[in-house]
């Protein structure tokens, strides 16, 4: 999946788990949403950086440490809820990633490196613009719907 997709997928169910909670004190709920739709494409980095693609920034492991360094650098700069939010932000915005590569033919481990489990469901390809788009067309209306009813 693309960053229009992984970007959509993260609106999508992040809104659909915030539609009973509502914004939530000081719109944390918002806040959770958006800079998880930021951080939705960066286990891609390892194109960038030239290691292996969906290896290690395609694991829960890595997930764990983002929301770390997350909760850690909000932690810092705003305050305990803050960081628990970047905590909470930074590790849904991997696993909610996965979940999209999942859906894709090239298999990865998201156990790395605990367990030895090579998924992907081949849905549809990971380039193809109509299930990139779809998504995020979808992930937007789940939004405004999620604004709409809290
Ligand atoms: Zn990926």
């Amino acid at each position: 999946m693309h960053a229009k997709g992984h970007f959509g997928l993260t609106l999508f169910i992040l809104s659909l788990i915030g539609l009973p909670i509502g914004f939530g004190p000081e719109n944390l709920m918002i806040f959770i949403i958006f800079l998880s739709a930021i951080l939705s494409s960066l286990p891609d980095i390892d194109i960038k950086i030239g290691i292996s693609h969906r290896t290690v920034t395609h694991s829960l492991l890595f997930a764990i440490i983002i929301g770390i360094l997350f909760g850690i650098l909000l932690g810092y700069s705003s305050g305990l809820l803050y960081g628990f939010l970047g905590f909470i932000a930074g590790f849904l915005a991997i696993v909610i990633h996965m979940l999209g590569d999942l859906m894709t033919f090239q298999k990865f481990n998201p156990l790395w490196p605990f367990k030895q489990n090579y998924l992907s469901y081949g849905l549809f390809e990971a380039k193809s613009k109509a299930a990139n788009n779809i998504f995020f067309v979808l992930g937007w209306i789940m939004f405004f719907v999620y604004i709409f009813i809290s």
